[in-house]
């Protein structure tokens, strides 16, 4: 099993990727479900800019990827898992586990502090909810992530086939939960036990700063329900809750590629950021 992971890496990625955005893609078109307030098209070219900029940036900028760190650690003995000599299966899904695990602490972290809150903005900054804004992340949070993912690589010792199902994992959830689809209640309410849904990750895109700072999770259901940071469901109904933060929403700075560039450089940092809340 590991082998043909790495014999086929790059198919897998670009197979995954391909078939989740072209599934949800279509049925946003089909059976969208909510009504979208900006120009899709606008969007789109702004969103997969940014996703193809952040590609090229990490390429050229980091000297290493997560699969090749893991690579190292093994070789060299580094890492919990290493050291405990857990390979195989249990290794892989070890790994898909902790890493989803930090990741949702990562995304508590740059939520709590003010500064990384500026860049995580431009997540949140997004005016509609489809499967694009799930790949919208200002370069240096893309930066960021990457290098806490390395140091976490670095502890963890996973098996490269580990890093590559989770990233290929992570991406297609992250599609899944991001897009404009709804399942019926009583299938959202099970799958919400296990699996960050559209319908849980939504609410974390509410402007509500209550719904903003909930329902962390970009896979695993389990960390926000664990932590109690979960919320079943927001203030409004969640087919008619405004999407973004209500404190930056001219399209100029939302919708706008450059605009997501200065996102992290204008205005306050208000209560969306945990230590700014005024209870
Ligand atoms: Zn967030
Ligand atoms: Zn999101």
């Amino acid at each position: 099993m590991e082998s043909v992971i790495l014999k086929y890496e790059a198919q897998i990625r670009l197979a995954a990727f391909i078939g989740i955005f072209a599934i949800m893609a279509i049925t946003e078109i089909f059976k969208p479900y909510r009504k979208l307030t900006q120009s899709k098209l606008k969007r789109w070219r702004t969103n997969l800019t940014l996703v193809v900029t952040n590609t090229v940036l990490a390429k050229f900028i980091l000297p290493v990827t997560a699969v090749f760190v893991a690579q190292q650690c093994q070789a060299n003995d580094i890492g919990i898992l290493n050291y405990l000599n857990i390979g195989g299966s249990l290794n892989i899904l070890l790994t898909v586990i902790a890493l989803d695990f930090f990741i949702w602490l990562q995304h508590v972290v740059v939520h709590a502090v003010p500064m990384f809150w500026r860049l995580h903005r431009v997540h949140h900054t997004d005016l509609d909810y489809d499967v694009t804004t799930g790949a919208r992340f200002h370069p240096i949070e893309i930066l960021m992530s990457m290098m806490v993912k390395i140091g976490v690589i670095s502890f963890l010792g996973p098996s490269a086939e580990g890093v590559i199902l989770f990233e290929v994992i992570l991406n297609g959830s992250a599609m899944f939960n991001h897009s404009n689809i709804q399942f019926p209640k009583w299938v959202d309410k099970w799958l919400r036990y296990i699996l960050v849904t559209p319908n849980m990750h939504r609410i974390h895109h509410c402007v509500g700063e209550n719904e903003t700072n909930s329902n962390f999770g970009f896979c695993l259901a389990w960390w926000d329900l664990i932590f109690d940071t979960h919320m079943w469901n927001a203030k409004q109904p969640d087919d008619k809750f405004v999407i973004g933060l209500d404190t930056i929403r001219d399209p100029k700075d939302c919708v706008n590629y450059w605009g997501l560039f200065k996102t992290p450089f204008v205005g306050k940092v208000t209560a969306y950021s945990l230590n700014r809340r005024k209870f």
